[in-house]
């Protein structure tokens, strides 16, 4: 018989806690200043940041899923091991972050298709899960989903279901969707909350960086507790490294919103990781998959 102690009355939710695992140089706010052919005389730093955040995850006991470029794979094929064997989710994001609505249908699969060799070859694990640089699937992709869908993806965690100054789908629905009417494929939309009946992003990026962790607690409870859903949250392995090399020549925007508080972020995020109850998003996709609801068409 279980032991009925041992179950609390209302079991937290389980949320899906998300990297993008990209490099210093590769993120979309510089890609206008560092040409992609650059990258290899570039000082690699992801491996490093990487094995301190499967640390941080270690000592909290969470499981999480590393959405990682092949790019990244393919020069760090020991670290992919790493992963999968600590019992995380290795999954894609994509060869060399290159947006998704820059692609055409034939150019998006390739694409897909190149960084799940890489990423399947280095770690020995099969990959199921797709996130889009920059959350760039919205409106104008509508083929990238019968790409993924034919791929034999399970899931895309590839929508920010709001307006925003570089990327959003902002009528996309807020929570797990079927994109496809005849595909099992889930789209499990980045977490937003609702302030004064407008979505605001809550699921990571620069606004966790910038805002007091208080938001972020606030945000996830509402998801939590009010709309009984659970929070998608991301972020990148540089966010940690206050160390990482300045690139002078980006705009000031860029740089404000990529260097601001990284020496405080690692703390931080031990306490989110601490405070709330997360797992990969491969079993978010299973749980959320009988709730998704077919998009409009
Ligand atoms: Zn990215």
């Amino acid at each position: 018989m279980p032991d009925n102690r041992m179950i609390p009355a209302h079991p937290p939710i389980t949320n899906g806690l998300s990297v993008d695992v990209e490099d210093w140089f590769q993120v979309g706010a510089f890609e206008n200043v560092i040409d992609r052919q650059d990258w290899d005389g570039l000082s690699l730093r992801v491996e490093d940041n990487v094995l301190r955040i499967l640390d941080m995850f270690a000592e909290a006991d969470v499981k999480a899923t590393f959405f990682t470029l092949g790019w990244v794979a393919r020069r760090n094929p020991a670290l992919m091991r790493r992963i999968v064997d600590a019992g995380h989710e290795l999954a894609s994001h994509g060869y060399d972050h290159a947006r998704v609505f820059n692609f055409d249908r034939k150019q998006f699969g390739a694409d897909i298709k190149l960084a799940r060799d890489i990423l399947e070859d280095t770690s020995g694990v099969k990959i199921t899960g797709y996130r889009a640089p920059s959350f760039s699937i919205d409106e104008r992709t509508p083929w990238a989903y019968l790409e993924l869908a034919e791929q034999g993806y399970a899931y895309s965690s590839s929508v920010a279901p709001l307006a925003h100054d570089h990327y959003g789908w902002s009528d996309a629905p807020r929570f797990a969707f079927k994109p496809l009417p005849w595909s099992d494929l889930v789209e499990i939309p980045v977490t937003t909350a609702i302030l004064g009946g407008k979505r605001v992003a809550a699921g990571g990026g620069g606004f966790f960086r910038v805002l007091p962790y208080a938001f972020s607690r606030w945000a996830i409870r509402q998801v939590n507790r009010t709309e009984q859903r659970p929070a998608i949250f991301y972020f990148h392995p540089w966010e940690i490294d206050p160390a990482q090399p300045r690139v002078p020549n980006a705009p000031i925007k860029s740089r404000l919103r990529h260097y601001t508080n990284l020496g405080k972020m690692a703390p931080k995020l031990r306490e989110l990781v601490q405070e709330f109850a997360w797992g990969r998003m491969d079993m978010i996709a299973l749980q959320e998959a009988g709730r998704a609801a077919a998009l409009a068409a």
